[in-house]
């Protein structure tokens, strides 16, 4: 927990978090303006089709207008009963012009233009009722029995002066009627009345459209921002993930990858990851360092062990220095043990462990071999300082004489043995024919193996075997 509230940096799942939410707020938005847009086209399109309707229904009117003049002005003319059929088939039957401004009146117009469309319909029907006059006339003129007249026809009564014309005035009074300037004012009139219900709803349509695509234009506005911050969000989404997870990850691999600690850095989930690695990261280099130390040193006495001094080997046998190996072993080491006891033992041996350590240098190698046998291995050491090891070893001595510390007197039997150049099994056994000697000659003393027992040595070895090597040793006293 201690280390959890140490970690700074940005947490990845609240980053998260806040990217959903802004997503999802920007997608809930982009669905909005969508639908607004929409809604502003499907608007446009409905004024459009409205419009077009309204157009269409005002030409027809004007149509179905014009048809009725001429048919009745047909009438007038040819005096054939099919015009005034057909005049009164559209005005009752197909009612092409109460059709066409009943349809203009669905548009919901506004007063100015039902005023226009009133006035427009009132004129016809002045119309109508001059064109059924003019009618009228003709079949009076023409002597068209009652049945064959529709009713309109039938039902007007003729004005006194028109009663008593005689049949050419009759007819020539119906023409007048249906061509004179009156007759054309009056269709004339119903044409600039459906005009200006048609130029009043276009403005009407014209303003409604510009409203509403200002309108819809707003809402594209609306979604191109929105598209471009969505776009914007991914952008930065993407630049995020690839420096807080995707270039770390390839860091932390790699360190991995190398055994290495990993860098506490990006945000918080990999600090925590870092530190808590780097945790377990030390724990194990401790254990495996102590694991190391377990199997490369003596328990008891702590410094190296047998199986480190084979190791060892390989690596001095590379050197191309001069090396001294000094052997040596406790006399009569039973002995204490019998004596003192056992315990007692292992405190002389810790001794003689922390003596050697303690009096050569920290570049060479002492070492336990075994029971109460030791080495110390001088690295770069040559023949001619062998002084140096007599002095030392004089030290050790006296200090091992010395009871003060309550443990038993114990004496050292030592031999050494000096190579010109790295280490070898031969240095070992010329150190270890040294001791021998000493062992020999009575115990507690020091010697040096001389070359020239090493040449006889190894020329006696050669034809004899290592049986000489106790011969050499005594030629050597
Ligand atoms: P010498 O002078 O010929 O060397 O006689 P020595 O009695 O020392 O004989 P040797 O070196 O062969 O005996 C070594 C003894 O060391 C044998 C064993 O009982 C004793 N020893 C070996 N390892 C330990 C140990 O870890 N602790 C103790 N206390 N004694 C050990
Ligand atoms: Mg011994």
């Amino acid at each position: 927990m201690e280390k959890e509230k140490n970690i700074k940096g940005i947490k990845i799942r609240n980053f998260n978090t806040f990217m959903i939410v802004i997503a999802c707020a920007l997608y809930a938005m982009l669905l909005y303006a969508t639908a607004q847009m929409t809604s502003r086209y499907n608007d446009f399109i409905r004024y459009n089709d409205e419009y077009i309707a309204c157009h269409e229904s005002a030409i027809e009117m004007n149509a179905a207008s014009d048809y009725l003049n001429d048919q009745v002005r047909l009438f007038t003319q040819n005096m054939d009963l099919q015009y005034m059929n057909n005049y009164f088939k559209v005005a009752n039957e197909s009612k092409r012009r109460e059709k066409a401004i009943a349809n203009l009146q669905k548009y919901q117009p506004t007063d100015d233009e039902l005023q226009a469309l009133e006035a427009a319909k009132a004129s016809s029907m002045d119309l109508m009722e001059r064109e059924i006059y003019a009618m009228k006339l003709i079949a009076m003129a023409k002597g068209y029995a009652d049945y064959q007249l529709p009713q309109e026809v039938r039902q007007v009564k003729l004005l006194g002066i028109d009663k008593d014309l005689s049949k050419e005035a009759m007819i020539a009074r119906a023409r007048e009627l249906v061509y004179n300037r009156s007759y054309m004012n009056a269709k004339a009139l119903i044409k600039s009345h459906s005009d200006h219900f048609v130029n009043n709803l276009m403005r009407r349509t014209a303003s409604v459209q510009k409203n509403s695509m200002a309108a819809l234009d707003k809402s594209l506005c609306n979604q191109k921002l929105l598209i471009s911050l969505l776009f914007v969000m991914n952008i930065i989404t993407f630049l995020v993930v690839t420096m807080l997870i995707v270039n770390l990850l390839s860091v932390y691999m790699k360190c991995i990858r190398e055994k290495m600690r990993l860098e506490t850095m990006g945000a918080y989930e990999f600090k925590y990851f870092a530190m808590t690695y780097n945790d377990i990261y030390e724990l194990n280099e401790a254990n495996q360092a102590m694991l190391e130390h377990k199997a490369t040193h003596d328990s008891l006495t702590g410094i190296m062990n047998r199986s480190a001094f084979e190791g060892l080997k390989d690596f001095l046998k590379q050197s191309p220095k001069p090396m001294a190996l000094i052997l040596l072993d406790i006399d009569r080491f039973k002995g204490i043990n019998d004596t003192y006891g056992h315990e007692m033992g292992d405190k002389v041996l810790q001794k003689v462990g922390h003596l050697l350590s303690g009096y050569f240098r920290s570049g060479d190698y002492p070492v336990r071999i075994g029971g109460d046998e030791f080495i110390v291995i001088l690295n770069d050491f040559d023949e001619v300082n062998k002084n140096t090891i007599k002095h030392k070893l004089n030290l050790i001595n006296n200090e091992l004489q010395d009871t003060a510390d309550g443990l038993p007197l114990v004496t050292l039997s030592v031999g050494v043995a000096f190579s010109k150049k790295g280490y070898s099994d031969e240095l070992f056994n010329q150190a270890d024919a040294a001791l021998y000697a000493v062992k020999e000659a009575g115990r507690n003393g020091v010697r040096f193996y001389k070359a020239f027992h090493q040449r006889l040595w190894s020329a006696l070895q050669h034809r004899c075997g290592q049986t000489f090597n106790l011969c050499v040793v005594l030629l050597h006293h």
